[in-house]
């Protein structure tokens, strides 16, 4: 399952990130998922409890941002969102390769649990 490692290598990167600094406790992670990066926002959130098990982030929630795909269309001289993943402007249907957006895979930002919250 290819989500799966994607989400190990989130969480991998977040407690490299945090591991020299007492953060506490992880409430939740934001993430930004392209809908060209080949990653399904659902099988993210799915594998996210399976990923987090026995590390800093077991526990935290998953919030993924989703942003469609878009490309820059010649022919109408503007940025078009794609409904879909074919690189066609849903507008005129002219082919476009010229992707702007949609390939994101990025880790937004880390919430922390309130101070008063951490288990002693
Ligand atoms: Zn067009």
């Amino acid at each position: 399952m290819h989500e799966l490692s994607v989400a190990i290598s989130i969480v991998q990167s977040i407690t490299d990130a945090t591991a020299a600094e007492d953060h506490g406790q992880i409430a939740a992670v934001n993430v930004r998922v392209g809908a060209m990066s080949g990653v399904i926002p659902e099988a993210l959130q799915f594998a996210w409890t399976p990923a987090t098990r026995d590390t800093p982030l077991q526990g935290s929630e998953l919030r993924v941002e989703f942003i469609p795909a878009a490309i820059y269309c010649e022919n109408c001289s503007d940025t078009v969102e794609l409904p879909g993943q074919r690189l066609v402007c849903p507008v005129c249907q002219t082919r476009s390769p010229r992707l702007v957006r949609g390939r994101e895979l990025d880790i937004l930002s880390v919430e922390l649990q309130p101070e008063s919250q951490h288990a002693s």
